[in-house]
Formats: structure tokens, sequence, C-alpha cells
């Protein structure tokens, strides 16, 4: 479990607090979704969670000890994002995935290439697992990169998956696709996605709404979409939006 207590953190020594007093609770198996408008914060606690930024106040706990007592690399090992535009490398697509588990066997990298629903594009391929990707390979679509990541990052299975903006920048079909396999690739797993498309998140949880580093709502869709406040009046913008999906930027 990932306990933050009135966590604060920014980014320069007189910078404006970026997150100024948060309480999270990331409970085995529990899919928590942090929303919010742009610049609110959400980026900046997965940035403390993967340990890439120290926090300046409050506490961070993982299994109940101080997550800074942890060296990074041995956190990302047990907390693992899956990153908006993965790093694809020089080579083939099975050494692509493999480096998320080096020890993982063809058929475990065929179950998480499954999963993330990146196995039909696989078998398209010329030269199927084979086939080399990036710059001198076969480039891969937005939407291929991000299943790419999604695979990898079932095949990692770390203890507490980060998902930030997993769909942005997707046209609306393919955004709610990926959606719809995050969803129920996630179920049962301790998941926080960091979104500000509030599709399907009647799925998870729990919710938690920040605005300018400050919680100002948490609870599930169903209880939020019925309460005033900055909850429902972004939900209110989407549904206006007419498209499934559209950003709310
Ligand atoms: P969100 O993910 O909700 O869009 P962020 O966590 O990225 O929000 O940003 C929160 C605040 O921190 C914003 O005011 C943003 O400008 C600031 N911020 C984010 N990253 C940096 C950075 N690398 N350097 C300075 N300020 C940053």
């Amino acid at each position: 479990g990932v306990r933050l207590r009135d966590v604060r953190a920014r980014y320069g020594p007189d910078g404006p607090w970026a997150l100024d007093g948060i309480d999270l609770d990331l409970e085995p198996g529990r899919r928590v979704a942090l929303v919010g408008p742009s610049g609110a914060g959400k980026s900046t606690v997965a940035a403390i969670l993967l340990r890439f930024l120290d926090h300046q106040g409050g506490t961070v706990t993982l299994n109940d000890r101080d997550l800074t007592a942890y060296v990074p690399d041995d956190v990302r090992r047990v907390i693992g994002g899956c990153p908006q535009d993965p790093h694809i490398f020089d080579s083939t697509v099975k050494e692509n995935l493999r480096l998320a588990r080096p020890d993982a066997s063809d058929a475990e990298l065929r179950a998480s290439a499954d999963v993330a629903r990146l196995l039909p594009w696989i078998e398209s391929l010329p030269q199927g697992w084979d086939t080399p990707v990036g710059s001198h390979g076969v480039q891969m679509s937005g939407g291929e990169r991000r299943r790419l990541a999604l695979a990898r990052a079932v095949l990692a299975d770390p203890g507490l998956l980060i998902l930030d903006e997993p769909t942005a920048h997707l046209d609306p079909p393919a955004r709610a696709e990926l959606t719809a396999d995050l969803l129920r690739v996630t179920r049962g797993r301790t998941t926080l996605l960091i979104t500000h498309d509030l599709a399907g998140l009647d799925a998870v949880d729990e919710i938690v709404v920040l605005d300018h580093g400050r919680i100002v709502q948490r609870g599930t869709h169903e209880v939020l979409v019925r309460q005033e406040g900055l909850y429902r009046r972004l939900w209110t913008v989407r549904q206006g939006a007419g498209t499934a999906g559209v950003p709310l930027r």
C-alpha cells in the first residue's frame, strides 16, 4: 500500500506549490483515478511516486516505510509507470517488449501482447515478432506505442501501476478502445489512473479531483456527478462537447 499525507511539493525553492497538502491512499487491488484540469498537479503526484521528484512536506510511505528511504530504482521495480510516449529502441518488436522483463518466456511475451491487444498488429508485420521497429524499422503509430507500453506494464506487473494520461492525443475511436482495454487490464490491479478524460471512470473505486494542487472532491463517479462541484462541471463540459473523450484542456 502507498499512503500520502499532507504532501506538498514544488519545482523550485521559491516556486508555487504544485501540490499543497494532499492525502491519498492506494490500497492493494484498488483503482484510483486522479482527475482535474491541466496544471492541477496530477503528474506531480506520479513524479513523486516514481521518485523523480522529492516532496518537501508531509509523508509518503510504501508498505509503511518512508518512500525516500528506498533507492529510486527499487521503488521503480514496485511502482511502475506506463508512459504516454514510451521509448522505442532500434530493435525488434520482441526485444522492445522483453526489456520490461528480460527473463520473460516467449509465451509470457505473447500473453502480455495479447492482453494489451497488440498481437494483431505484431502478426500483421512482415517478420512478426522479429520485425525491426524504431527509427531504422517500422514506425509505430501513437496507439501502437501506447499498447506496447501497456504490454510492458503487464509484463513487468508492478505492485502499483501508474497510468499517466494513457489516452492523450489519440483520436476519439482509438481513445475509447484503449480506455476500455485499460479498464479491463487493470481490474484487480493496484492502479493510479491519471487523466483529464472522464470516460469510463464509473469503473474505478475512487475518483480524486485535484485543482491548484489541492484535493477538492473525492468519491465515486455516481456520487460526484450528482454533487455541485468541479467534477460535475468537467463532466458537463465533456457531455456538451458531444464526442466521447473530448479532452478538457
Ligand atoms: P497536471 O499533470 O495536472 O497537468 P502538473 O503536475 O504537470 O499538472 O503541474 C502542476 C504545477 O506544477 C503546474 O503549475 C505546472 O506548471 C508546474 N510544473 C510541472 N512540471 C514542472 C517543472 N518541470 N518545472 C516547473 N514547474 C512545473
